[in-house]
């Protein structure tokens, strides 16, 4: 995820779920809507911000709108970064009277912003064939990503024609839908089964998924690279282990505090620094390992999005943790407590 710099590890980086890459689609920009509201409101200026993966349409979207709108209001692009709806631009929503966020599902309502989703048109079913195979028995949890949640009920239906009987729930307030997780919230599965189908994009969510509920077989049933596999978090826990283990050594320590509107933990960050007098808060939007190459510190506990640590690790030139990785690096926990970082609650 960078932030969901790599891909599929938030919601909002649609480049390596194939949606902007291999399948050619017809996105519903849903611009009605959009033009309803500005006239309701009366609005002047109107922003538009985009995942990574379709900014490169904004101008024609942008372009459409200014045709339907009425003359003389404004249409502004972000160019921020955006991997999820954890992350708006808020310097230009402050200076909008309608902001419309595409890509992702509502973290949070608020009268300004306007969430256009952008479901993928992928086909499910015959993913969905392949991966009920790798079930044990009749009783399953059901989850999927925003992107293919205008499938969920399809796909329910789908598993209960089959005698499936489905478990599923809505997660928490981070979550918009039944059945939705996000890559830091999986609390959709905490269902009465010890399955769960995962039906989306890539391996960062499952892998989160069965990390989150190490008692439940996760199912993957990946129908944008038409992968179907068993969640297997051996090797994401090696690695894990292996930055904890870098960091025990550790004696200066940097803590992130994002800025992101949806992605604080300003109680977490600055107990970590009030209790160790070697750690530095360090604020910043983009948690890159370009903007922390200059920092002299030993190691870094991300306290902003979880897939930064543990899917992007590796690229920071020094050990990365999580907040609970690092209780266990500087000896308050023991290793065998490691568990993944997820995130809850609203912006
Ligand atoms: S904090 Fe959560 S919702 Fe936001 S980008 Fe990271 S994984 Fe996605």
């Amino acid at each position: 995820m960078s932030q969901d710099q790599t891909a599929d590890r938030t919601e909002g980086d649609l480049r390596n779920t194939g949606m902007s890459l291999r399948h050619d689609r017809t996105w519903d920009y849903e611009l009605d809507r959009i033009v309803e509201a500005v006239e309701e409101r009366d609005a002047e200026k109107v922003g538009l911000q985009f995942p990574e993966g379709l900014k490169r349409r904004g101008p024609a979207v942008a372009d459409d709108l200014r045709e339907l709108l009425p003359d003389g209001t404004r249409v502004m692009i972000s160019g921020q970064p955006c991997y999820g709806a954890c992350d708006l631009d808020t310097y230009l929503m402050r200076r909008t009277d309608v902001f419309v966020h595409f890509g992702h599902s509502p973290m949070k309502d608020s009268e300004k912003i306007i969430y256009v989703p952008l479901f993928s048109n992928v086909d499910v079913v015959p993913i969905m064939e392949e991966a009920v195979e790798k079930l044990e028995t009749s009783d399953v949890g059901l989850v999927t990503t925003a992107q293919h949640m205008n499938k969920f009920e399809a796909m329910r239906e789908w598993l209960e024609e089959r005698d499936f009987t489905v478990h599923t729930r809505r997660g928490d307030d981070r979550l918009t839908h039944e059945g939705q997780v996000l890559g830091c919230n999986y609390a959709s599965a905490d269902i009465d089964a010890d399955q769960v189908l995962y039906v989306g994009g890539g391996k960062f969510h499952p892998l989160g998924l069965a990390m989150e509920h190490p008692d439940k077989k996760v199912v993957i049933g990946d129908p944008v690279n038409n992968v179907v596999e068993v969640a297997d978090t051996d090797q994401f826990l090696k690695q894990r282990y292996a930055s904890v283990h870098k960091a025990m050594s550790a004696e200066k320590w940097g803590v992130i505090f994002c800025t992101k509107i949806g992605q604080g933990r300003w109680e977490q960050a600055n107990e970590i620094v009030e209790n160790n007098e070697n750690a530095y808060l360090i604020t910043m939007d983009e948690v890159t390992p370009d903007r922390l190459r200059n920092f002299d510190m030993d190691a870094f506990v991300n306290t902003g999005c979880p897939r930064i640590t543990t899917d992007d690790g590796p690229r920071f030139h020094k050990p990365m943790l999580t907040p609970g990785e690092y209780e266990i690096a500087v000896g308050n926990k023991p290793l065998d407590e490691l568990s993944f970082d997820t995130f809850h609650g609203t912006w």
